[in-house]
């Protein structure tokens, strides 16, 4: 069964798995929704749990005749508290203790451990530490080897395992953890398509993760998510080692100043498209509606904001994790994708730096297929290079068909921006080739009859392979 394409989107749409998306049924409705990538976020899951999770979504997606890629949300250097007993009340100006986890509590404040050693020889006298996405701030007013004190700032109710954030604070934990590298072989034993790396800091931490991936035997791509101070500070060494950014502004928005936040993002964004990598714009969304059917007027315009600056995907966390409409937030952005994609104006990506002649080629052949109206670009590609280059010049209008043989290649395709791909044998005759990828676009309702395509293919010369650029009409 072909779902009919009713319109082309450029912008992609990932969504995170979680109880309230992971059965069979579900995972069916939300491919037939539209989701491009689903992300298994491993900061709760397990291995099981990943194997189920897979197999579910391969199947619904045989069912539904729709593909979907897989992302797994390794935690990287993440710090937690324990287990308390019972929630602990924090009050404005009270002392809070945190003991790494073989020590005892001191015993006349409240106290929780830490799953981090090292924290106490990292924090540093009047640093801010805040737990639970920034709701309980307090400051370290003294520290020995073993236990920190603080003074708390913003009261609030402390519960077990905590996230917590230390804004400007260079933690020396490894950028990949024991239970990263066994959720990895987890993940590359189940197939996963990309692999997203928490806590980016520098470009080091993306050859570490590139090195393990190797001894795996995978070819995951991987996506640096960027969100915290390091990461900022060294985004440029970042982009060029990763395959793609996320913007992961849950952490990002509390390890800088708040208020710079946008700023960042449109630097993370500009900065990936002269690199010619994808970028992903993630969390809060569309975070009322977690529990509510209507998003916030914000929160359009959060989401226009990101189809402007011509992010690659747009990403749900929590609205599709645990969230009461998660089919619904698919809708709504879908809707906000038709409504503001048209009115993006269609100039080409002229800060992305073409070298090879052949590279230079794809952005004639989108002036072209720009030039000709409803029209599209037809690549071949094995690695999928050309598809990726010709996403980042965002021809707007112009959706690109990729063909490619290989099927991880063809999931990774899933990705960039207005990027459509198809997974198709390759004949050894260019030409004929070329014929069966547009009967199959014929036959998958992409183009009418009498449609002018774009071409970027192999043909022979003289028994010489040579690069050329095609224009063809569909029969
Ligand atoms: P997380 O990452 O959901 O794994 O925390 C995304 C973010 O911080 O925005
Ligand atoms: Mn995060």
């Amino acid at each position: 069964m072909e779902p009919t394409p009713t319109y082309f989107r450029h912008t992609k749409i990932i969504a995170t798995l979680g109880p309230a998306t992971e059965s069979k049924e579900m995972l069916a409705e939300l491919i037939i929704a539209g989701v491009d990538i689903l992300r298994l976020n491993m900061a709760h899951a397990s291995h099981q749990w990943v194997d189920d999770a897979m197999w579910f979504i391969r199947e619904a997606s045989n069912e539904v005749g729709r593909h979907v890629a897989v992302m797994m949300d390794v935690k990287g250097p993440e710090i937690r508290t324990g287990k308390v007993d019972a929630p602990i009340d924090l009050t404005t100006g009270s002392l809070f203790e945190f003991h790494i986890e073989s020590a005892e509590p001191t015993g006349d404040v409240p106290s929780v451990s830490v799953n981090y050693p090292g924290l106490p020889q990292d924090l540093e006298i009047g640093k801010t530490v805040l737990i639970d996405s920034g709701l309980i701030q307090m400051r370290v007013e003294t520290k020995d080897d073993t236990h920190i004190r603080c003074r708390v700032l913003t009261p609030g109710t402390l519960g077990s395992k905590r996230h917590i954030n230390l804004p400007g604070v260079f933690v020396n934990l490894p950028c990949l953890t024991t239970k990263d590298e066994l959720d990895l072989q987890a993940g590359v034993r189940a197939g996963i398509d990309f692999v997203a790396l928490s806590f980016v800091r520098q470009a080091e931490d993306v050859r570490t993760l590139r090195r393990y991936l190797d001894s795996l035997g995978s070819s995951a791509k991987i996506i640096s998510k960027i969100e915290d101070q390091a990461g900022v500070r060294n985004m440029y060494e970042i982009i060029q080692e990763s395959d793609a950014i996320m913007v992961a502004r849950g952490d990002l928005g509390i390890e800088i100043d708040y208020h710079r936040l946008p700023l960042v993002q449109t630097e993370l964004v500009s900065m990936c498209q002269a690199e010619g990598k994808p970028v992903i714009i993630a969390t809060h969304l569309l975070e009322t509606m977690i529990t509510s059917p209507m998003p916030t007027r914000a929160e359009i315009s959060d989401v226009s904001n990101a189809i402007r600056e011509q992010a690659d995907a747009i990403m749900l966390s929590g609205e599709t994790t645990v969230g009461k409409y998660p089919l619904e937030t698919v809708q709504v952005m879908k809707n906000i994708i038709d409504s503001i994609e048209p009115s993006v104006k269609g100039v080409l990506n002229r800060a992305i730096e073409l070298k090879e002649p052949k590279s230079k080629m794809l952005r004639s052949a989108a002036v072209l297929a720009q030039e000709l109206g409803d029209s599209a670009i037809v690549v071949f590609t094995r690695s999928g290079f050309l598809a990726y280059v010709l996403g980042a010049l965002r021809a707007r209008g112009v959706p690109i068909y990729a063909f490619t043989d290989v099927e991880p290649i063809f999931r990774q395709l899933l990705l960039p921006w207005g990027v459509e791909p198809f997974l198709m044998a390759f004949s050894d005759d260019p030409e004929q080739t070329i014929a069966n990828a547009l009967t199959m676009l014929k036959q998958k309702n992409w183009c009418k009859s009498g449609s002018w395509l774009v071409v970027i293919t192999n043909a022979l010369a003289n028994e010489k392979v040579i690069d050329t650029l095609q224009l063809r009409q569909i029969e």
